[in-house]
């Protein structure tokens, strides 16, 4: 038995110095995801903003050279207003998103964001660093670190405090949920831990996202179909959140984008049209068809709802 348990203790160790060194891979991608392809041009200055106008102004873009992608996209999305963009899958939607956070340069045209003084920059011209400080994505996937979910929501802004981390869990409205649990802001999320719904999910990256307390807000709503009602609780809390800030949603339902200051519609990399919903409801266009169809999709729904037996 003494023989045997020497190495058993030796795999002990070496299982926790691997789980260890996993963890920290998982951090160290972390801090990777700010991609480094992109550089700060020489004279780079900080960008200070608090509720900065965010413009595109002919901007084109392709990820191969072959295959152009965005074609003169123009629009601005005013000190604190919402601007959100619909449009097919593919259309280019999400690009814009990864343009306004940097994580390519254009091919043409520019894109700018104010400073706090309310003086118009080519994004080039500030850090990037600074940029990618300045705005907080609440993406259509969150990846949840295989740790405890204090870190996962603390990832937003490492070094916050925990009234900090509870605070935002709270705007979230997650934070409840999280008490209630044994372990509480210590439970361990992910593939080896408590696993999140979509809807729990989306919550800790709001709480993420107003931890970073930014100046400007980018929504990538989830493709995959909340029920109505975790949609529209979400929905309450991004318009809270999104309330003062500058923020571009990208829209899959077209629920969500009702109250928006504007609404793009794109197809293939171009805007076709744009206007507030009623605007867009009068033209009788592309946007007139997808709400027609969407609200179709949501009789169905509900006729189907209606249609199940009752015991
Ligand atoms: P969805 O509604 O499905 O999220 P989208 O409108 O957001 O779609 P984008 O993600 O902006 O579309 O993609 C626009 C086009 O660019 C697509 O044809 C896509 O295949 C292509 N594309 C996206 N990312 C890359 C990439 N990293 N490299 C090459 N092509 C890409």
């Amino acid at each position: 038995l003494l023989q045997l348990s020497a190495p058993l203790n030796m795999l002990g160790m070496m299982y926790r110095e691997v789980k260890q060194a996993m963890t920290n891979l998982e951090r160290l991608f972390g801090l990777l995801d700010e991609r480094q392809d992109v550089q700060d041009r020489p004279g780079a200055v900080p960008l200070h903003a608090t509720q900065p106008q965010v413009r595109f102004e002919a901007v084109r873009f392709a990820y191969d050279p072959r295959r152009q992608i965005l074609r003169d996209v123009d629009f601005t999305i005013a000190p604190g207003a919402t601007v959100a963009v619909v449009g097919h899958s593919g259309s280019g939607k999400s690009t814009l998103a990864r343009l306004l956070y940097r994580f390519y340069d254009i091919d043409g045209g520019r894109i700018t964001i104010t400073d706090a003084s309310g003086t118009e920059h080519d994004i080039r011209d500030y850090t990037q660093h600074s940029v990618r400080a300045t705005i907080a994505i609440v993406p259509q996937d969150t990846v949840l670190f295989n740790d405890t979910i204090y870190y996962n929501i603390e990832y937003g802004r490492p070094g916050a405090t925990r009234e900090e981390v509870e605070h935002a869990a709270r705007a979230a409205h997650i934070h409840e949920q999280i008490a209630a649990l044994p372990d509480g802001y210590d439970t361990e999320v992910g593939e080896r831990g408590l696993k999140l719904s979509g809807g729990e999910k989306q919550r800790v990256a709001i709480a993420r996202a107003l931890l970073k307390n930014p100046a400007i807000l980018i929504f990538d709503e989830a493709t995959s179909a909340l029920d109505t009602r975790s949609e529209q609780a979400i929905q309450g809390e991004l318009d809270r959140i999104a309330l003062g800030r500058t923020t571009l949603t990208i829209a899959h339902r077209l629920s969500t984008v009702m109250g928006a200051d504007e609404i793009l519609v794109m197809d293939a990399g171009r805007i076709v049209e744009r206007g507030t919903h009623l605007d867009l409801i009068a033209r009788q266009g592309v946007y007139a068809a997808m709400w027609k169809l969407q609200q179709q999709e949501r009789m169905e729904e509900l006729r189907e709802a209606a249609q199940v037996p009752q015991p």
